[in-house]
């Protein structure tokens, strides 16, 4: 028995919430007593593989075919669904993404299992397999028994966090080609935000609300971010009057962010922005309304002025370095 966990990249780097797939799989195996072999397809830097053996993973399934750059999830989940049934893949795992999860879904049809998104820790298997997942935007958990032979799950970011179980990862190049005929959609163009830390990914995000009064003063955000290494995201009023760009928006309707610290400046902290942000491990806010719903759901708050607040935050990170 196996457990399948499906890598995505960023260019040719594991992404990290790749790699806290490869943990929950590892961990996950420790009670199972399967094998975790995992996947990834295209592009590869060379030191990518050893780093999923630092995580436990068995065996590093490499299709090397760079056409699946460009591929579909029609076509990735044909390729899981056929790896998973040479590799004796009782269990598919994969990182929660737009991406991953209708492939997961796919994937659930074609091995006729079980599966269950949004996967907020490791299952319980005391009585039967038992899993925990994340609804009415981190408001409320439901526990669901995976009751199938062959069971998909999709985890969401810090389910359980990167943990290492050092192995020494097999590198199999597979010669797995991609199927044309499988193409039922055409990719036509990809806009890229280049040079900017993902919002889904980044372990810093400083956002930004109607707070900071306008575009103009956007300045020492950004400079903040810069001195953190952080993602700038922003409230959904800010991106809709232009501010700042729609893909900075974050919230219900907007990215979900998981980050290990979330830095709220001039945001009153609305339901459907705490939906978006409710998963990051600390939380800061700066407002200087201290009746401000978000400090709430601050693990830490600053009630003042954001224009006096954010510039000496910098000027002490600065010192600090
Ligand atoms: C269906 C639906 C979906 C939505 N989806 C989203 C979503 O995905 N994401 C999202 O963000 N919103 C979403 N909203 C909007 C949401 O309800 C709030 O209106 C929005 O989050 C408020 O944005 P804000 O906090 O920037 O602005 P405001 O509510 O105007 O708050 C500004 C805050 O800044 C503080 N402030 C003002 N001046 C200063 C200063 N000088 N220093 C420090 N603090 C200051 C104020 O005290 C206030 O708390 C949605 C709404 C609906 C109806």
């Amino acid at each position: 028995m196996s457990i399948i966990v499906f890598l995505e990249k960023e260019g040719s780097n594991i992404r990290n919430t790749s790699l806290e797939a490869i943990s929950y799989g590892s961990e996950l195996s420790k009670k199972v007593n399967a094998k975790v072999v995992c996947v990834v397809f295209g592009a590869l830097e060379s030191s990518e593989g050893e780093k999923t053996g630092l995580y436990g993973c068995d065996k590093l399934i490499h299709v090397n075919d760079q056409a699946f750059d460009q591929a579909v999830i029609n076509v990735y989940a044909h390729a899981l669904n056929d790896i998973m049934n040479n590799e004796s893949g009782d269990i598919f795992i994969t990182a929660q993404s737009a991406l991953a999860d209708p492939i997961a879904a796919k994937i659930a049809v074609l091995q006729n299992a079980s599966i269950a998104t949004n996967v907020s820790e490791l299952p319980d298997l005391n009585t039967e397999f038992s899993v925990s997942r994340s609804i009415y935007s981190g408001k409320a958990f439901e526990n669901l028994i995976l009751a199938s032979p062959k069971k998909i799950i999709s985890i969401k970011r810090n389910a359980i966090g990167l943990i290492e179980n050092q192995k020494s990862a097999s590198i199999e190049i597979s010669d797995l080609k991609l199927n044309p005929d499988l193409i039922d959609a055409e990719i036509t163009g990809t806009d890229r935000t280049t040079g900017m830390i993902l919002l889904p990914e980044a372990d810093i995000v400083v956002s930004a609300g109607r707070g900071m009064k306008g575009p103009e003063n956007w300045g020492m955000v950004e400079e903040l971010a810069e001195e953190l290494g952080a993602a700038i995201g922003c409230s959904k009023p800010v991106s809709d009057v232009g501010w700042r760009p729609h893909h900075e928006h974050v919230g219900q309707t907007g990215i979900k962010v998981a980050p290990n610290l979330y830095i709220a400046i001039g945001i009153s902290g609305a339901i459907q922005h705490l939906a978006g942000v409710s998963s990051s491990k600390v939380i800061v806010v700066i407002n200087n309304d201290p009746e401000a719903p978000f400090f709430k759901n601050a693990d830490y708050g600053i009630v003042g002025d954001a224009f006096e607040v954010v510039p000496k935050l910098i000027e002490v990170i600065r010192q600090n370095k």
